[in-house]
């Protein structure tokens, strides 16, 4: 598809890397599927997967850890 932020280039499938805020700490989910811009490097992530990343975080214990980094595992099939 035509990224939306520059307007030039077009995306491609690729990985990225999501932050969410949870809670006072930061939670970094690497290697997300997503359609990465080749000419801004703009990602899109799909909704679905970000509803995915948000609901296991919530299932995960309180603890101390500040900055928790995962790789993405993808959850049950949400359609
Ligand atoms: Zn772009």
């Amino acid at each position: 598809m035509k990224c939306i932020v520059c307007q030039d280039g077009e995306t491609r499938a690729g990985a990225t890397t999501v932050t969410l805020a949870r809670k006072g700490h930061m939670v970094v989910i690497k290697d997300v599927p997503a359609e990465i811009c080749e000419h801004c490097g703009e990602d899109y992530v799909d909704p679905h997967i970000i509803q995915d990343i948000v609901a296991s975080i919530d299932k995960m214990p309180e603890n101390d850890i500040l900055v928790d980094v995962r790789h993405y595992v993808p959850g049950p099939a949400t359609c």
